[in-house]
C-alpha cells in the first residue's frame, strides 16, 4: 500500500510497527505535492525543510518511547492559522508579506502531539467565498474535475486531502467553509460546536460564527485530530470549558435507536433532483443500521442566508479594520497623508469580495440602518437557533444534503454573488445556531462527489463522528479517488 493512500489510522499502525518512519512518509508526501500541486494550486506555502526536521524529531521521540498521539503524522494547515516563522497570508495580498511571530492554539496543540506540518493551504481571501476564486493566489482546482471548483473557503485543505497530499488538513467554517468543500471533494469535514476549538491565532472573519475543524477522508481520522485540537483555551474568551470526550473511543458504538430528523424544507425546489435521491439513499443506510427517521420542521431556515449576509459582513467590517497598512500587512507607497495611507493600503490590499463585505457590513451597522438590518438579523438568528432547539427535543441528529448541487465550474458563479451565496443554504444554519455539523461522502452525481450533512446539538460531536463512522463502515464512497490522484 502506497504511503500517500493511507489514513492516519493506517499510518499510525505502520509507524508503531516500524514498517516505515515519519521521515519516509513526509518525504513521499512532499514528493507528491511537488509533482501534483501544479494542477491544483492547493498550497500557498510548502514547508519542506521544517517538515523533514519535525519528522526526524517525531521518529526520535518514538524511538525514545515518547510518542504523542499524532506522532509523525502529516498535516496541512489552512493559511488562516498563524504559524510561527511561516508566511500566514489568509489568501490575501494584504498579508502576503506577513510572517506570524506566534502559533495559533490549534497549530501549537497539533505540533505538540507530534503532527508534521507539510505546508499552508490556499483559501478564499479572509475565508470569504464558496469557490476558492477570491484567493489572491488564484483558484484551487477540484481533483475530481480540474475545470471545477473544490468549493470554499477551505478549498485548498479539501483538495489537498482529496488528492492524497496529506491524510488531514485543518480548516475553518463561518457559514459552511469546511463542509461544502468536503462534500465537493469526497472528503469528511467537521465543524465543531462554537467554542469547542480555540480561535486564538485564527485570523478572524466573523467572530460569532467562525469555528475551526478538520478535513480528512474518514470520520475515524477526524476523531483523532479533533480530539487534540478541541478543549478550553484561556487565550480565547469564547472557548468553552467543558471536558472533551474520547471521540475515538466512542466512535465504534452502534447507532441503533438514534433518532434522525429529516428537514422538510431541505428537500424542496433548490435541491438538484439526483442529489435528493442520493442523500435519501444515504439516510436509508442509517435506517438499516438501526436509526429511526422522523420529519422535522425548521420554519425559519429559509431566512438563514439573508441573516448570515447581514451578521457576517457586519462582524467582518469590524474585524478587518485592523488591516490599515500601519502595524502590519500591505502598505501603499508614497501616501500623501495618514488618511491617504489607510485608503490606498486597504484599496490595494483587499480584493473585490472582501471590499463588498466590508461595505455591506459598514452599511448595516450605520446609525440609520442598524435597527432595520443588523438588529433584525440578530432577532431572526435567535428564531433559527430556537427552531433547532425545538427540533433537538425530538431527534439526535438532523440529516440532509450538504450542498444543493455537486461541484460547479470555475468561473460559473464568480460574477453573481447571490447565486454563489446560495451554495451555503444547508450549512449556514448550524453556524448561526453554534451547532456542530459534519459532511460525509455519500455518492456521486454526474461523476462528481456529494455529501450527507449531519447536525447535532451543542457539544455532541461524538454523535456526529459515530454516525459518520458507522455510515463509512457500511459504504465505500470515501475510498474512491479522483483519476490521476490515486
Ligand atoms: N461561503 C460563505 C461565505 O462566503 C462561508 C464562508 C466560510 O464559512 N468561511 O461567507
Amino acid at each position: 500500500m502506497a504511503l500517500h493512500t493511507m489514513t492516519m489510522a493506517e499510518l499510525t499502525a505502520g509507524l508503531e510497527s516500524g514498517a516505515f518512519t515519519s521521515v519516509d512518509v513526509t518525504r513521499s508526501l512532499l514528493d507528491r505535492i511537488a509533482s501534483h500541486d501544479a494542477k491544483l494550486n492547493a498550497l500557498i506555502t510548502v514547508t519542506g525543510d521544517a517538515a523533514l526536521a519535525a519528522a526526524a524529531k517525531a521518529d526520535g521521540d518514538r524511538a525514545a518511547s515518547n510518542a504523542g498521539v499524532l506522532n509523525g503524522l502529516p498535516i496541512i494547515h489552512k493559511d488562516i492559522f498563524c504559524t510561527r516563522g511561516v508566511k500566514t497570508s489568509c489568501g490575501s495580498k494584504m498579508l502576503d508579506n506577513f510572517v506570524s511571530p506566534y502559533d495559533a492554539t490549534v497549530v501549537e496543540r497539533l505540533s505538540a502531539a507530534g503532527a508534521v506540518v507539510l505546508g499552508k493551504a490556499n483559501m478564499d481571501e479572509f475565508a470569504m467565498g464558496s469557490s476558492n476564486e477570491t484567493s489572491f493566489y488564484g483558484p484551487v482546482h477540484n481533483p475530481w474535475d480540474l475545470d471545477c471548483s473544490p468549493g470554499g473557503s477551505s478549498g485548498g485543505s479539501a483538495a489537498s486531502v482529496a488528492a492524497r497530499f496529506a491524510p488531514a488538513a485543518t480548516a475553518t467554517d463561518t457559514g459552511g467553509s469546511i463542509r461544502q468543500p468536503a462534500a465537493l471533494t469526497n472528503t469528511v469535514g467537521i465543524k465543531p460546536t462554537y467554542g469547542r476549538v480555540s480561535r486564538y491565532g485564527m485570523i478572524a472573519f466573523a467572530s460569532s460564527l467562525d469555528q475551526a475543524g478538520t478535513i480528512t477522508r474518514t470520520a475515524d481520522d477526524a476523531a483523532r485530530v479533533l480530539g487534540v485540537m478541541a478543549g478550553f483555551d484561556e487565550r480565547d474568551s469564547t472557548s468553552v470549558d467543558v471536558p472533551v470526550p474520547d471521540y475515538l473511543g466512542e466512535i465504534g458504538d452502534s447507532i441503533k435507536g438514534l433518532r434522525v430528523g429529516v428537514v422538510r424544507q431541505h428537500f424542496d425546489e433548490g435541491l438538484d433532483a439526483d442529489c435528493a435521491v442520493t442523500v435519501k439513499e444515504a439516510i436509508a443506510v442509517l435506517e438499516s443500521l438501526g436509526a429511526t427517521t422522523v420529519e422535522v420542521d425548521l420554519p425559519n431556515i429559509d431566512l438563514s442566508v439573508p441573516t448570515y449576509y447581514v451578521v457576517a459582513p457586519a462582524e467582518c467590517s469590524s474585524n478587518l479594520s485592523r488591516f490599515d497598512g500601519v502595524r502590519f500587512g500591505h502598505r501603499a507607497e508614497n501616501a500623501d497623508d495618514l488618511f491617504d495611507l489607510y485608503c490606498r493600503s486597504r484599496g490595494e490590499g483587499f480584493g473585490d469580495e472582501v471590499k463588498r463585505r466590508i461595505m455591506t457590513g459598514a452599511y448595516v451597522l450605520s446609525a440609520g440602518y442598524y435597527d432595520a438590518y443588523y438588529l433584525k438579523a440578530q432577532q431572526v438568528r435567535q428564531l433559527i437557533a430556537d427552531d433547532f432547539r425545538k427540533a433537538f427535543a425530538d431527534v439526535d441528529v438532523i440529516a440532509g444534503p450538504t450542498t444543493p448541487t455537486p461541484a460547479f465550474k470555475l468561473g460559473d458563479k464568480v460574477d453573481d454573488p447571490i447565486t454563489m451565496y446560495l451554495n451555503d443554504i444547508y450549512t449556514i444554519g448550524a453556524n448561526l445556531a453554534g451547532l456542530p455539523a459534519i459532511s460525509v461522502p455519500c455518492g456521486f452525481v454526474s461523476d462528481l462527489p456529494i455529501g450527507l450533512h449531519l447536525v447535532a446539538s451543542h457539544f455532541a460531536e461524538s454523535t456526529l463522528l459515530r454516525c459518520a463512522h458507522q455510515y463509512q463502515q457500511q459504504t465505500d464512497w470515501h475510498t474512491a479517488c479522483a483519476e490521476g490522484f490515486a
